[in-house]
């Protein structure tokens, strides 16, 4: 059994309480239980060699570069990611103010500074932003069916292609034109594969759609890295509460477990590590990624999770969307260009081709965003989701670079374009510890599933007897997917174990 001294442990005082995985759900719930006296004994469990999980900022090429999560999405009073960050001063002036916290952006992604066609030429400014109104009001109209009208489709991607069939029937354009209008679109859901971490809309449910919630707040990103916020939290606790490099293997619960250094006290649960390590508790709140629970699920709870939890689990969906940065000596774009789209000519929504991944990757790539500029450093940031993600985390660095040279030249017509110097990259589904990005509402699944998924076990138990809860971002059923979802859902389960020890607490907000 390992539970030995520190500030964090007092064998057989107050209830211990085990918190599995130290990303900004786990960080989160571990920094509010700690703030009440009743639980003395908390660890933190982390598989890996640091805090933060999908939050996770490096410094190359001499800037910050996000290898997980980019914006804060909602910058607004009330989005407690925003309001940390504003209070340990970890964002620029002009998104802490009023205007910029009052923008609404309906969710959806900017428009780009300019947009890149694969037969070399740039497309028309006019062109695009017709198109991106087009896309944004079908994708619009998808979120409505929420509101109780009968969903016409299984999948938001079969709604939009649906509609999308019947519009294109009224166009008049010429041949060419009708093609580029139609690639555009390819790339409009494709950045929508990116936004929902899916490998396309054709799998993300329609009719629960419009339940994720978008806050208010133009997106903004963190000057020094997002993982300043988890850093910070991390800086909060003491420091032998988390213990890294401790994957756990399996939860026993409903049991009733002993220790010899605490004689008469039982426990009913029971964390056992990898690396043998046993650690018997009173409640764990896991926070392992949906990826992880897809995987194991079979094995990571003794006796097995009742069947509507490990349904649940497996039915919600929980994709890749991956990050490639380029380092160049010199930028090819111009001054001020802040974000470069691609777009395919041969490729439609309205058109299944079928190609081997090895040949076609690379399209999925809906293009780059311009890292901010220093003197002697230049970087753009690839985002790119789904299945050719997933194949392109197989592929070397010199593979990568070599097909994103050609992309690149192809599409600004200049056959001379310099190399990248340098490319990395994020690879969340060979993560053995996240397996993808972050999750959505699958096709076959509903919001309930996520509360399913939520619900302290065991399920029939009295309150007194919550052993296991759950936390993590694909437990929120509204912000699932976010850093703000996943830090709200910590606080979420902290507050409801602290409520069954003290029902008179005095709970901080926000309650999202
Ligand atoms: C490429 C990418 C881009 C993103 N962009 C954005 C964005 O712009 N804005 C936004 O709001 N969100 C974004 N997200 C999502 C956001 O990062 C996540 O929703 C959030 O960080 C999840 O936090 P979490 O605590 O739920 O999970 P994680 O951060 O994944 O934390 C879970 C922790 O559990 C650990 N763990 C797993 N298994 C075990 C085990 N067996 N034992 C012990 N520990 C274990 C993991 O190592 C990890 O540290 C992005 C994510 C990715 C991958």
């Amino acid at each position: 059994m390992e539970w030995s001294g520190g500030p964090g442990a007092r064998p057989g005082r107050g209830r211990r309480v085990l918190v599995v995985g130290g990303g900004i759900a786990g960080l989160g719930a571990a920094q509010r239980l700690r703030a009440h006296p009743a639980f003395s004994q908390l660890r933190v469990l982390e598989a890996t060699a640091r805090a933060g999980g999908r939050i996770r900022s490096e410094r190359s090429f001499g800037v910050v570069l996000e290898l997980g999560a980019h914006w804060i999405h909602g910058p607004s009073r009330g989005n407690p990611v925003f309001e940390l960050a504003a209070e340990h001063r970890l964002l620029r002036e002009k998104d802490l103010s009023q205007e910029n916290q009052r923008r609404e952006t309906g969710g959806h992604v900017g428009l780009p500074s300019v947009t890149y066609a694969s037969s070399g030429v740039s497309v028309s400014r006019e062109l695009v932003v017709e198109t991106a109104s087009l896309f944004h009001s079908l994708i619009d109209q998808a979120r409505e069916f929420v509101r109780g009208a009968a969903a016409p489709a299984p999948s938001v991607g079969e709604y939009v292609r649906g509609a999308l069939r019947a519009l294109a029937a009224g166009w008049t354009d010429r041949e060419d034109a009708r093609r580029l209008r139609l690639a555009l679109m390819h790339n409009f859901l494709n950045v929508e594969c990116c936004v929902s971490g899916t490998h396309s809309m054709d799998l993300v449910a329609l009719a629960p759609f419009g339940e994720y919630t978008v806050l208010p707040g133009l997106d903004c990103t963190f000057p020094g890295g997002y993982q300043g916020l988890t850093n910070h939290i991390t800086a909060s606790l003491p420091e032998d509460m988390i213990i890294f490099n401790k994957p756990v293997k399996t939860i026993h619960w409903n049991g009733s477990f002993q220790e010899a250094e605490s004689p008469g006290e039982t426990f009913p649960v029971l964390v056992e590590c990898e690396d043998g390590g046993c650690f018997p508790a009173h409640h764990v709140i896991v926070t392992v990624p949906l990826g992880f629970l897809k995987e194991h699920v079979d094995t990571f709870f003794e006796p097995p999770l009742p069947t509507e939890k490990a349904d649940a689990i497996r039915k919600l969906g929980f994709g890749t969307n991956n990050k490639i940065f380029l380092e160049f000596e010199e930028p090819f774009w111009e001054p001020g260009c802040q974000h470069i789209q691609v777009v395919w000519e041969d490729m439609s929504p309205l058109e299944d081709v079928a190609s081997q991944l090895q040949d076609v990757w690379f399209k999925k790539l809906i293009g780059f965003w311009v890292l901010p500029s220093f003197e002697s450093v230049h970087v753009l940031c690839g985002f790119i989701a789904g299945l050719e993600s997933e194949f392109m985390e197989t592929l070397t660095d010199e593979e990568v670079l070599l097909s994103l040279t050609q992309v690149l030249r192809r599409v600004t017509g200049n056959s001379r374009l310099p190399a990248p110097r340098s490319v990395l990259r994020s690879r969340w589904h060979s993560a053995p510890y996240t397996r993808g990005s972050y999750s959505y509402v699958a096709v076959g699944s509903t919001g309930e599933d996520i509360d399913r998924l939520a619900r302290p076990l065991p399920e029939d138990g009295a309150e007194a007897q919550l052993q296991i809860l759950f936390a993590g971002e694909a437990t929120h059923r509204t912000f699932y997917s976010t850093t703000h979802g996943a830090l709200l859902s910590g606080w979420r389960e902290a507050d409801r174990l602290i409520a069954l020890q003290d029902p008179q607490a005095q709970l901080p907000g926000p309650q999202l």
